[in-house]
């Protein structure tokens, strides 16, 4: 069954929406396979984050991703790489709808809750790239 990487950024273990979170991607009917909280490096972000090094944004989102522990899963499910994205809504948080996870909690680009794999060959590449912080 399809599988994909997700990780619940800082803010929302700092701001107490990892239950509301998790009960989403339950009610869903995911599996979650594996689930660990730890705590990210620069090094780690530069190569999970490689499509963005280059923009004005990226030491910010270096410091918001390395500022407190974050936790990553192993989702699994029918389709499970693009079901999550939707439940994520869109990384824009002003074009994330009422409903999504980005849409009813953030007000922010940077600060916007969660990481979820944008495809199944994304997703197998970043959960290898994390197993050693999942194990
Ligand atoms: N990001 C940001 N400013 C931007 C675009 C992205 O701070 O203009 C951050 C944001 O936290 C986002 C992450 O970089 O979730 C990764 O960006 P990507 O385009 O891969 O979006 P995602 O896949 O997370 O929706
Ligand atoms: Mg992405």
């Amino acid at each position: 069954m399809e599988k994909t990487y997700i990780m619940l950024k800082p803010d929302a273990v700092q701001r107490k929406f990892i239950g509301n979170i998790i009960s989403r991607i339950e009610n869903k009917g995911y599996n979650i396979k594996q689930m660990k909280m730890f705590t990210l490096e620069e090094e780690i972000l530069k190569e999970h984050y490689s499509h963005l090094v280059e923009k004005p944004f990226f030491p910010e989102l270096v410091e918001f991703m390395t500022s407190g522990p974050v936790i990553g899963m192993i989702i699994e499910g029918d389709d499970v790489v693009i079901g999550m994205r939707h439940l994520m809504g869109p990384t824009k948080w002003e074009e994330a709808n009422p409903g999504t996870i980005r849409g009813d909690f953030a007000n922010n680009t940077t600060e916007n809750l969660i990481h979820g794999s944008d495809s199944v060959e994304n997703a197998m590449i970043e959960i290898k790239r994390f197993s050693k912080y999942l194990n």
